[in-house]
């Protein structure tokens, strides 16, 4: 979803991987940029997160992998 080229207006939120209430770290390796729809739905159905293959699994089945995902390669920063 771009919102600048359709509102110009750039526009995304940020999600905690491991959230904050159960201890996961404020920090850009736990810490993924999605559009609002995204944010709500991983909550919604609380998708789980593949950290190897860089992906939300959702209950129903479906698979989604990140796009922005390089400052996630580096596995040795993992909380
Ligand atoms: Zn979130």
């Amino acid at each position: 979803m771009n919102f600048r080229a359709k509102y110009d207006e750039p526009f995304a939120e940020t999600h905690h991987i491991n959230p904050l209430s159960d201890g996961g770290l404020d920090i850009s390796k736990n810490i993924i940029v999605t559009c609002p729809n995204h944010h709500r739905i991983i909550h919604k159905t609380d998708a789980q997160f593949d950290y190897e293959r860089l992906l939300y699994k959702y209950p129903n089945g479906l698979e989604e992998r990140l796009i922005l995902a390089d400052h996630l390669e580096h596995k040795s920063f993992w909380v």
